[in-house]
């Protein structure tokens, strides 16, 4: 598991014609950058990450699977290291998880009550899913934007709502 960025840039702070071009390129962005700075400081090389994703005041960490508790830290040390660096939420997705893990982890602290399939009147099938009502003060953003971004992550259809029944 590797960072974005070479080991000579992370040492060194600077970065290299090759690590420059691909920063130009947009082939990684400065909060790659910024984050994989945080975690070669606080990993000891022991953590990578596959990209990141900024949206709005949040930022989603996307890497392998079995990197995430890796990456998260023991009682969330390094999620909150690198939130309180950057200023921003951070949320950490394991690459091709499935809906329910990709949901649970972008709407946490708020629980999930339920997934179910609806379909609308355009005939389309949608994922429902939904946040329990007692965790209405937890959820983390705002309900459409928490949805693009499942969206974007799993490639389903889904509609994020809160629970009115539990
Ligand atoms: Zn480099």
């Amino acid at each position: 598991m590797v960072l974005p960025i070479c080991d000579v840039c992370l040492k060194s702070g600077m970065l290299c014609q090759g690590c420059e071009n691909k920063l130009k390129s947009g082939e990684i962005s400065q909060m790659d950058l910024d984050i994989a700075k945080i975690l070669y400081k606080v990993g000891d090389g022991k953590i990578g990450f596959k990209k990141t994703i900024e949206i709005g005041d949040m930022v989603i960490i996307v890497t392998e699977k079995d990197q995430v508790g890796k990456l998260i830290g023991k009682s969330g040390k390094i999620v909150r290291e690198i939130s309180r660096t950057i200023g921003k939420k951070v949320r950490v997705v394991g690459e091709n998880s499935d809906l329910r893990s990709v949901a649970r982890d972008i709407l946490a602290p708020a629980r999930i009550s339920g997934i179910n399939i609806v379909y609308g009147k355009d005939g389309l099938q949608r994922y429902k899913i939904r946040i329990m009502k007692e965790d209405s003060r937890r959820i983390p953003g705002k309900l459409d934007v928490l949805n693009n971004i499942i969206q974007g992550l799993t490639s389903e259809n889904t509609l994020v709502v809160l629970d009115r029944n539990n």
